[in-house]
């Protein structure tokens, strides 16, 4: 993507979370009061969240039909910003690929606010995840916050406002999101996603009851992942385990996350066998144990094996521990472990 690309995420939005609501007020607040400002910085605890709230507030902005509270999804505005392609709209956030916000995708937000609104009324920027912004980016923002062309507005969302500098954090009027209540969430995002309560239930552990990530699609893919993972270990070291080849799962996962996800599955298993009648099955499964706990913690030392030869060896580890040769396999296991570029 080149940076001067006005680029808007295609797509419309969810309902407006009802803890939005006290934010939203404030800030219609500020406009009956005309104390409104030109800049303001969204927190919230999960990113995601803060995102969607400038969203929502930008498509209120752009819907031409000012008798509505939200926007209407029909007007020639909303039909703009559901496609992606609303001339007044800017979203600046980190590109595919990238660590940070850099200092040209700021140059080119700052020449887009200096172009006069195609609609008329208002060019507004959103800086999701802002505190992304390189230290060279957030200061080349500077001038905009402190002095915006024309009526333009800035929203800038963070879930981390402590990293941003403050001379940022100065030009701007805060608005802070509270943390949705269980209920409130639960609701929406089973209106919102169509889930089962069940799915709902665990997409909100997974995300520590932040609903809007859960329904963020990153999220959703990571969720959707670790559910993989979890098959697998169930299909492999399940007791009706039948022959599944390396998991294209563990191959996928980073080494740490494939067995920071293993190690709970074989702890379980160590108790469950552990009793006397079951006691060469919990032996086995203590030893894999001890191998697997044994390579994490050299990779938490700083080892970096390749994530295929690592599921590969863990996959022959696991595959081998109803075996009678599983001591032998183990031993040679944590022997060899320097095999796996995972020495020391
Ligand atoms: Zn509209």
């Amino acid at each position: 993507m080149s940076a001067e690309s006005t680029a808007v995420e295609p797509g419309w939005l969810p309902a407006t979370p009802d803890w939005f609501l006290d934010a939203l007020q404030r800030w219609d607040a500020s406009g009956r009061q005309s104390n409104r400002g030109h800049a303001y910085l969204v927190s919230s605890e999960e990113a995601a969240e803060a995102n969607l709230f400038n969203r929502v507030l930008a498509a209120a902005l752009l819907c031409s039909d000012a008798e509505s509270k939200e926007p209407c999804g029909d007007c020639k505005g909303c039909r703009a910003y559901r496609q992606g392609a609303h001339g007044d709209l800017m979203i600046l956030e980190r590109e595919e690929g990238k660590r940070a916000i850099g200092i040209e995708q700021v140059r080119s937000a700052t020449r887009f606010l200096q172009q006069t609104a195609l609609y008329g009324v208002r060019k507004i920027l959103l800086v999701q995840e802002a505190d992304l912004m390189t230290p060279a980016a957030a200061n080349s923002l500077l001038k905009t916050l402190e002095e915006p062309s024309g009526s333009s507005l800035l929203l800038l969302s963070t879930s981390a406002a402590w990293r941003l500098p403050p001379t940022v954090r100065s030009r701007c009027q805060a608005l802070r999101l509270p943390k949705a209540s269980p209920e409130s969430a639960a609701v929406w995002l089973a209106e919102q996603s169509g889930w089962p309560a069940n799915e709902v239930d665990k997409a909100l552990r997974m995300t520590d009851g932040n609903p809007v990530s859960a329904l963020d699609k990153a999220s959703r893919d990571a969720m959707y992942f670790s559910g993989a993972l979890e098959e697998s270990f169930s299909a492999l070291l399940g007791s009706a385990a039948t022959h599944i080849g390396v998991p294209e799962a563990w191959s996928r996962a980073e080494p740490e996350v494939l067995l920071e996800r293993l190690l709970p599955f074989i702890e379980t298993h160590c108790r469950r066998a552990d009793s006397h009648y079951l006691r060469h099955e919990g032996i086995s499964w203590m030893l894999l144990h001890h191998c697997v706990a044994e390579l994490q913690g050299r990779i938490k030392r700083g080892a970096t094996p390749g994530s295929d030869i690592l599921a590969a060896e863990v996959y022959r580890l696991c595959r081998s521990r109803e075996h009678e040769e599983f001591p032998r396999v183990s031993r040679d296991f944590l022997a060899n472990i320097g095999r796996l570029g995972v020495g020391g």
